[in-house]
């Protein structure tokens, strides 16, 4: 579990006592509900600060008496879980001291616009928080929504949704599922006359290091013309790096092999580390050629749309 505690995330001292709980019969599940800015998407170098100003928001709330942030923990869009209140203490968002006793209170940070829908990594937090709860918070095994026993929207349909389906991890099964597909081979490239390994690891957006470990070489000196290697695949780094607004170095990554590969219309200005409705028109061309493979073309990229736009771009797969 990535587990930011609140001096890590900053928290300022809560302005009265917390009730103290020894045990819950179980967890609550909440969003936001009110607009949650896209941008962090991109940037979790902005969630604590959204963390520390919904934790104003609830102290200067004139009507509520809430003496800190409302809810147990917050989880991101990139999978991190933000010590609200923390373990073994009351907290207050679940409507009423009585329920506020009966279960911690997790939070998604998702709402009614910006972002709206659970990342994995944000799903994944979620359950960690929750088991987090159970093994060192004293909650029982119940998984519910803010809604149920209270009149609220809370939380949101879609993340209600999955909290009926028994809030399951996205991948299936336990543990966390790593986004990262990597130790499989992207493709093969025929040493050339004049190659060195570095120049190789250069064109193939990878290192030398990298390269040589994959391909069993003990010796970088040592490759020889004809000889064929296992180019690495690029770790997937998660979807919601790539949907519209998203924002981050991986989204400039991605143009540049769609741009590379030709893929939809050509780019004004170029690759940029933003997520804009040309990206998604492109990767939208690219999983129209490779339908069967990638279909719908629906702009979105997962780990195969990600590794097809990097083949094509470097000449790994046949058009
Ligand atoms: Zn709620
Ligand atoms: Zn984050």
């Amino acid at each position: 579990m990535k587990l930011v505690s609140r001096s890590e995330w900053g928290a300022a001292a809560p302005t009265g006592s917390f009730t103290r709980i020894s045990s819950t019969t179980g967890v609550k599940v909440h969003y936001e509900g009110s607009a949650v800015p896209a941008g962090l998407l991109g940037d979790h170098g902005r969630c604590a600060g959204h963390v520390r100003d919904i934790q104003r928001a609830h102290i200067n709330d004139p009507n509520e008496d809430w003496i800190d942030i409302a809810y147990s923990f917050m989880v991101c869009p990139h999978g991190y879980v933000f010590e609200g209140r923390g373990l073994g203490r009351r907290n207050g968002a679940n409507g009423n001291p009585t329920l506020n006793g009966a279960h911690y209170a997790v939070c998604a940070m998702l709402g009614t616009s910006g972002i709206t829908s659970p990342t994995d990594a944000m799903l994944d937090g979620l359950v960690d928080a929750i088991e987090y709860c159970r093994a060192q918070g004293g909650a029982g095994g119940e998984v519910r929504g803010h809604r149920d026993g209270y009149a609220t929207k809370c939380p949101g349909d879609e993340l209600y949704s999955w909290v009926q389906r028994g809030a399951p991890r996205p991948g299936g099964g336990g543990g966390t599922p790593a986004p990262e597909p990597s130790g499989d081979s992207a493709g093969v490239y025929t040493v050339q006359p004049g190659d060195t390994l570095s120049a190789i690891a250069g064109r193939f957006e990878t290192s030398v290091a990298q390269l040589a470990a994959f391909n069993g070489i003990a010796n970088p000196d040592l490759i020889q013309v004809g000889q064929q290697l296992q180019i690495p695949a690029p770790p997937f780094p998660g979807r919601e790096h790539f949907v519209l607004g998203a924002h981050s170095p991986y989204a400039r990554q991605l143009q540049s092999w769609l741009e590379a590969g030709d893929w939809g219309p050509p780019y004004r200005v170029g690759p940029s580390e933003d997520m804009e409705q040309l990206d998604l028109e492109k990767v939208a061309a690219l999983q129209e050629h490779y339908v069967g493979d990638l279909g719908p073309a629906d702009g979105l990229t997962g780990p195969l749309t990600w590794l097809y736009a990097y083949q094509t771009a470097h000449g790994l797969r046949a058009r």
